[in-house]
């Protein structure tokens, strides 16, 4: 049975904004937490990847992992995997072993997780980020399993969404 799960969105004004909702879900973050990052190009994956590696004490810089598919860096208490899917298949994804990540020690960040929909876990948080002027962004987030809902219902009783 296919259900419909709830819907938050969170508007941002600026790239601050989109740092801010970062911060926001950073604490709750968990070794095997995964957020699966999707929008058009120029939405903002990247740069709320980069703040989300900040808000996580990733010390080094992150670049945008297009031609490298993966990239892992330490944070201050847990390894972060950005993952940017945009250039490859699912079949060539699946040879990656993404599980070691997805179920690992670490917080993984997938850009353009739509195009591996068949290899990303059950459990994640989907976060869809629309274009809506030009500094201006939408994130509509979407929990997939327990703990993301939670995660979710905490923020919006914190007053972080719209
Ligand atoms: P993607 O990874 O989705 O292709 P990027 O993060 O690489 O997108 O690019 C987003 C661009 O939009 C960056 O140049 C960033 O500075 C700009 N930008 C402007 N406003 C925002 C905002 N509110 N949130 C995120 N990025 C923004
Ligand atoms: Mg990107």
């Amino acid at each position: 049975m296919m259900t419909t799960q709830p819907q938050y969105t969170y508007g941002s004004a600026n790239e601050q904004d989109t740092s801010r909702l970062a911060e926001a879900l950073a604490p709750m973050m968990t070794p095997g937490t995964v957020l699966a990052l999707d929008g058009d190009l120029g939405a903002g994956k990247t740069t709320f990847s980069q703040a989300l590696a900040r808000a996580l004490g990733v010390a080094d810089v992150v670049n945008s992992p297009t031609f490298t598919i993966i990239k892992e860096y330490s944070g201050e208490s847990l390894p972060f995997y950005h993952m940017d899917v945009y250039r490859i298949t699912e079949e060539e994804a699946d040879e990656l072993g993404l599980d070691e990540y997805f179920y690992g020690d670490g917080v993984t960040v997938v850009e353009w997780a739509s195009r591996i929909p068949d290899l990303l876990p059950e459990e994640r948080l989907t976060i869809y980020i629309e274009t809506t002027g030009l500094q201006e962004r939408r994130f509509l987030l979407t929990p997939e399993g327990p703990v993301y809902r939670h995660w979710c219902e905490t923020l919006k009783q914190n007053g972080v969404f719209i």
